[in-house]
């Protein structure tokens, strides 16, 4: 595509169209208040529509607005959003919500400066709740429009530097629609979630396909190029599952500057390498991070998981021993019985979940990794 005058006018009227006709019907476009919008940004971030709808929810019925949200306690903020990932999220959600009430009276600033400054907030998001939720003609470029630009214009240069950054900023802001910033920027968000996918772009029902270079030129998938690649990382971990005759289980809480801070788990650790003895290191992760000293009975499961940049592989034991209630804690901030058939009135991450569900029926063996 030449970015011309007249080839952004028509592409901007055949996003519209597009869009007001073909778009999803979500719960913060239905009723796009400046706090549903900033609330949808900050769990979209990262997250798929489909798994942050009941989330939202929820979270929106819980805390209907932001003084609600600022006057929460930290730990119902977290549990509501257990299982959805990236906690600091949550975390800094909250204090922005509390920095809102403070400093502009619980009105959610509408100037992307301004919404910056709030905690969690980058150029993104300050500039999709600003134009969505206030009208305000600011351009978005995330990974979605990111990739449908240099479609647009076959960018054969590496999207993840800055001088290409610069270039898509200045295209989104060229392509922004200044009488309707708001419809405009969500469609380039749907286009890049619906149509104008990673591997599988639907260029015949495209509406930006008469001006599309990637198309033109029958290599839509080779584009966008990206300098850096990512290295995912094997790591491997340990814990132990701790029970009582009354149907509780042993969680402990991490602290808040660390991976998953401020979540329970059953408690454990990290191994070095991945040939460490994993029996000897669950009994030195519940000695150095609860001070206690239990026995490893058998290996119960093991879990995978992945995060951004991290495979983790995960071994659960049984253990017991003396734990005096309420438990004792070192590196984990806090420690507790909790009901097993009701784990969540903790908060727990994504991960938590799958080892509770590994172990919902365990079968000990006395083998397993050593
Ligand atoms: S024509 Fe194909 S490659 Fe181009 S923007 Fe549309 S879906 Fe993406």
């Amino acid at each position: 595509m030449h970015p011309t005058p007249d080839a952004l006018t028509a592409l901007r009227d055949a996003l519209a169209g597009w869009y007001h006709a073909r778009r999803r019907r979500l719960p913060w476009r239905e009723d796009p208040s400046p706090y549903r919008v900033w609330i949808s940004e900050i769990m979209l971030q990262q997250t798929q529509v489909a798994t942050v709808l009941p989330y939202f929810d929820r979270f929106v019925a819980a805390f209907p607005d932001v003084a609600a949200l600022a006057a929460a306690p930290e730990q119902d903020v977290l549990a509501l959003w257990s299982g959805l990932g990236y906690y600091r999220r949550a975390r800094h959600l909250h204090e922005a919500a509390r920095e809102v009430v403070a400093q502009h009276g619980g009105a959610v600033p509408e100037d992307p400066a301004a919404l910056m400054r709030l905690k969690g907030v980058g150029p993104y998001t300050a500039a999709a709740i600003s134009s969505i939720a206030f009208g305000r003609p600011a351009a978005v470029l995330d990974g979605n429009v990111s990739r449908v630009l240099a479609r647009l214009v076959a960018e054969e240069r590496p999207v993840d530097t800055a001088p290409v950054q610069r270039d898509q900023w200045a295209l989104a802001e060229a392509l922004l629609d200044p009488a309707d910033p708001a419809s405009h920027n969500q469609a380039m968000m749907e286009l890049g979630a619906l149509i104008c996918s990673p591997r599988t772009p639907d260029c015949g029902g495209c509406p930006a396909a008469p001006w599309c270079d990637a198309r033109r030129l029958g290599r839509p998938l080779d584009f966008p190029k990206k300098a850096g690649r990512t290295v995912v990382k094997s790591v491997y971990a340990v814990c132990g599952l701790a029970t009582r005759e009354d149907g509780t289980l042993l969680l402990a809480r991490r602290p808040d500057d660390v991976l998953l801070g401020g979540l329970w788990e059953l408690p454990g650790d990290e191994l070095p390498h991945a040939r460490a003895r994993r029996r000897d290191a669950v009994t030195a992760a519940f000695e150095a991070r609860l001070g206690l000293a239990v026995a490893v009975d058998g290996h119960l499961a093991t879990v995978e998981h992945v995060f951004t940049h991290r495979r983790l592989t995960l071994d659960v034991y049984a253990v017991r021993g003396p734990v005096p209630d309420p438990p004792t804690r070192r590196w984990y901030t806090d420690a507790a019985w909790v009901d097993r058939a009701a784990p969540d009135a903790v908060p727990l991450s994504r991960l938590t979940h799958k080892v509770l569900a590994a172990v919902a029926a365990p079968r000990a063996t006395p083998g397993g990794p050593r």
